[in-house]
């Protein structure tokens, strides 16, 4: 008896990667990004590709604006208006109407003044909700917080939420990712918001690793408060400043819990009294990292004549046409990324040499990362990745696995930047 022919899977995969990519070529912005040859880059959930648009937007800003127009930039080139221009942008992205999103501060510094405003809106309510697994800064600032308030913080999964919730008096503020940063599990915004209200409590959705990728829907999904990240699936650029919504119904009793005169209701009057600004403008604190919201604002053309509803199935697509190659190729590594639509744009899987298998992929021009403790996370950031791509990495990923490149010992010492 002879053997039976072994069927070479990846022709196959070939056409239907082809036959997608023609599919969802409508939201194809690869052109618009300048990555470098050779390279499939699954981390622009950690630091979003650099794109023609906020490299020149980078470029002007610093050469032009600041080296020709000098201060006078701060009203010809609209630096002071600029954090509230870009967050009307990113409204847009994120389901938000107009006048309720700014950027300027970090993602901690943005989440802490909505932790803080919220308590102070729920005056005795002792509680405060958060999930154990976010992201840290997430904890520790929501923590802080609570210490400097005198709240409880109960840590309370995302899956538990609703269930405390239901029929309490205590909760504050319900604070949660809209995905894990690390399993890439699409929690139910709408669902848990409307759980906290129903207990006269506020909600707070981190969108880090959701906004630009997933159709958040915070008016219609009733949130509160919510923060997000710049340099990621935004591709603002390291360190791009992140963005804070507070809903509008809230604006007139928000109070920031770092008064500055960037959130005056006249800076320049240059009163020692704080009067907080009219709008989102009172949510400012200092000066805005002006060349940072630059770029991003040049980042944020690549999503100009896009849908963010088109832009998700894009990323579904790429998501789910990845883990059909790692089933098809015998990759069988567990996927802890829910197959069900309840994700984000990433897919991770565990390894118990983790670490190893990411610096491999990388070795072989696949960028992804590693979280502890034994997590392979690779981020389709929907606009500049394909279905070719994505089977280009599965193919890889398997080669790693079955070659056992892992073992390898220039694969195993860790960078201080993981
Ligand atoms: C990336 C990320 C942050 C980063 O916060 P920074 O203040 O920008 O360092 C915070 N929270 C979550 C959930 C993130 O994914």
């Amino acid at each position: 008896m002879s053997e039976p022919a072994r069927v070479d899977p990846v022709p196959a995969l070939s056409d239907k990667a082809r036959s997608l990519d023609i599919e969802h070529r409508a939201t194809d912005r690869r052109d618009a990004f300048v990555l470098p040859e050779g390279v499939i880059y699954l981390d622009g959930n950690s630091l979003g590709a650099l794109s023609v648009a906020a490299r020149e937007a980078a470029s002007d800003a610093v050469t032009r604006q600041w080296g020709e127009q000098l201060i006078t930039a701060w009203n010809e080139s609209a630096w002071w208006t600029a954090p509230e221009r870009v967050g009307d942008r990113i409204a847009g992205l994120v389901g938000a109407p107009a006048g309720s999103v700014v950027v300027g501060d970090s993602t901690t510094v943005s989440l802490y003044k909505a932790v803080h405003a919220a308590a102070r809106l729920r005056p005795g309510r002792t509680v405060v909700l958060t999930d154990p697994d976010s992201f840290p800064t997430d904890v520790h600032v929501t923590r802080g917080v609570c210490d400097q308030l005198g709240l409880t913080l109960e840590l309370v999964a995302p899956d538990d939420a609703v269930i405390r919730l239901e029929g309490s008096d205590d909760v504050v503020l319900a604070s949660y990712s809209h995905v894990d940063y690390r399993t890439g599990a699409l929690w139910d915004l709408a669902a848990i918001t409307a759980a906290a209200h129903t207990a006269g409590a506020l909600a707070c959705w981190d969108l880090c690793h959701s906004a630009g990728v997933v159709e958040v829907g915070l008016a219609d999904g009733g949130a509160d408060f919510a923060v997000g990240c710049g340099y990621k699936y935004l591709s603002g650029g390291p360190g791009a400043p992140a963005f804070l919504f507070v809903a509008p119904e809230h604006l007139a009793g928000f109070t920031n819990p770092i008064l500055g005169w960037n959130g005056h209701a006249t800076p320049f009057a240059m009163s020692p009294d704080h009067v907080p600004a009219e709008g989102i403008t009172r949510a400012r604190v200092g000066t805005p990292p002006v060349l940072g919201i630059a770029t991003l604002e040049g980042a944020l053309t690549a999503y100009d004549g896009l849908e963010v509803v088109d832009v998700r199935r894009r990323s579904l697509s790429l998501t789910g046409f990845f883990v059909e190659c790692l089933d098809v190729l015998g990759v069988d590594l567990p996927v802890v990324t829910p197959r069900s639509e309840a994700r984000g744009s990433q897919v991770s899987l565990r390894h118990p040499d983790a670490y190893a298998v990411v610096q491999a992929l990388i070795a072989r021009g696949v960028i992804g990362d590693f979280r502890e403790s034994d997590i392979v996370r690779l981020g389709f950031a929907p606009l500049y990745l394909s279905h070719e791509d994505a089977l280009a990495a599965a193919i890889h990923l398997h080669a790693v696995v079955t070659g056992r490149e892992f073992e390898r010992d220039e694969f195993r010492s860790r960078a201080t930047v993981t």
